[in-house]
């Protein structure tokens, strides 16, 4: 299938606005991607025709939503391999999946124990786990990078051991994008018998992703990154492993019996899915996956390798301007991270933002990572699909226009 990927942009309606008296140019979609029009009409009409609750009645409305959400679970399963619908848990995104395995994995942790993070980490597959050690007396190890940006695979062995319980780390990097070779990682920890918990928020949106082949035993990612609405997001997990785990929230729908003072949980997945879910927001995530697999992940990939490498080439074009993270393009994804001279990125933003481009500047919730590149923040340019080169040559004369404003 050819595509033609100007076109792709009519479903955008927000890529019509205007900023500042100029078209739009959003690369900021590491942060959150904007929604086809396929997405908001999904949303739009279960609200108008089919709005209910789902399980809790036997009613029309509320059988339709609930076989909608269901076949949501399954389009979700099949988006990422998994090998049956019931290994998909809904969240409300990445953060809040990653809080969810740390409550419930808390039981398999002891003093002594140790949790294996690397120093690319977002803050959201940070700070759960210290509250988790905190509470156990559990110990955090971070594996070091290289000067490229990547994960230091020796150390990563290293620090390995018999006391990792846990290894948590991240697909994609939302800074330097950054591709991790899971395969191998998720091979040597399991190995050591640690359970391992990939962060995907960066990865699903742009590639197929396998779960199975991954071979991981947790995987986690929200919908707002991939065309779909905030507050939905997945918790992947093996099914062996969603058996051992206890329930990390309590209440309606999540329950089998109830008696005074003891209950017991339904089946997986709604032993973890407590309270009335976030139905638009999975109706909404089942219209993305719709879209992405008629556009096709490999499609998807093969557009934005090619945007990104004119991108990449185009930047190093800039004297004075610095790039974070991988040379070699074949171990990054869409997503870039930049100093030019010394202007403070938040200035850089807002001089873009002028000419209506919207990027990234600060930290990007990954502080550790910051001081590991020895700077207190970076620009960021992260793409999607609907992003085009003539946007890219606009944003590298805007660059170059706000470093001779800057330098005088
Ligand atoms: N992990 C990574 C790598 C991310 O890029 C993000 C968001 O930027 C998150 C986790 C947190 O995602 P959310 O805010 O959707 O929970």
């Amino acid at each position: 299938m050819t595509i033609d990927w100007t076109n792709v942009r009519e479903d955008f309606p927000i890529l019509k606005r205007k900023i500042n008296d100029q078209s739009l140019i959003y690369f900021d979609n590491a942060a959150t991607t904007q929604k086809p029009k396929q997405v908001i009409d999904a949303i739009t009409n279960y609200y108008q025709n089919y709005n209910a609750n789902v399980y809790r009645g036997v009613h029309t409305l509320s059988g339709e939503a609930t076989q909608v959400y269901e076949d949501v679970r399954e389009k979700v399963s099949k988006f990422i391999g998994a090998k049956q619908k019931e290994e998909i848990i809904f969240t409300r995104g990445t953060t809040s999946s990653l809080n969810y395995l740390a409550k419930s994995l808390a039981s398999k942790i002891k003093a002594g124990d140790e949790i294996l993070l690397t120093y690319m980490e977002h803050h959201s597959n940070i700070i759960p786990w210290q509250q988790l050690a905190k509470e156990k007396n559990a110990n955090l190890v971070y594996v070091q990078l290289t000067n490229d940006g990547k994960i230091d695979i020796e150390d990563y062995r290293k620090k390995l051991n018999t006391r990792t319980k846990i290894v948590a780390f991240t697909h994609v990097s939302n800074i330097l994008g950054t591709i991790n070779p899971v395969q191998e990682m998720t091979k040597i920890a399991n190995e050591k018998g640690a359970i391992v918990i990939v962060d995907g928020a960066q990865a699903v949106p742009h590639f197929e992703v396998n779960v199975q082949a991954l071979d991981v035993d947790f995987y986690v990612f929200s919908g707002h990154k991939m065309l779909g609405p905030t507050g939905i997001g997945v918790l992947y997990g093996k099914m062996q492993w969603l058996e051992a785990i206890e329930p990390a929230e309590f209440g309606g729908e999540m329950i089998e019996f109830v008696q005074e003072y003891k209950s017991t949980w339904a089946a997986i997945p709604k032993k973890f899915e407590a309270g009335t879910p976030n139905i638009s927001g999975a109706i909404g995530l089942g219209a993305a996956i719709d879209y992405l697999n008629t556009l096709g992940m490999k499609n998807i990939k093969a557009y934005e390798d090619s945007l990104f490498k004119y991108l990449y080439e185009s930047l190093l074009d800039i004297d004075g301007l610095k790039i974070y993270g991988p040379d070699d393009l074949c171990e990054r994804s869409g997503v870039i991270s930049f100093n030019l001279d010394d202007i403070h990125p938040h200035d850089l933003s807002t001089a873009l933002d002028l000419e209506g481009i919207a990027i990234r500047a600060g930290h990007h919730c990954g502080q550790l990572l910051m001081r590991q590149l020895n700077v207190v923040a970076t620009s960021r340019i992260s793409l999607y699909f609907y992003n085009t080169k003539k946007e890219i040559n606009q944003t590298i004369q805007a660059l170059r226009n706000a470093k001779e404003f800057f330098n005088g």
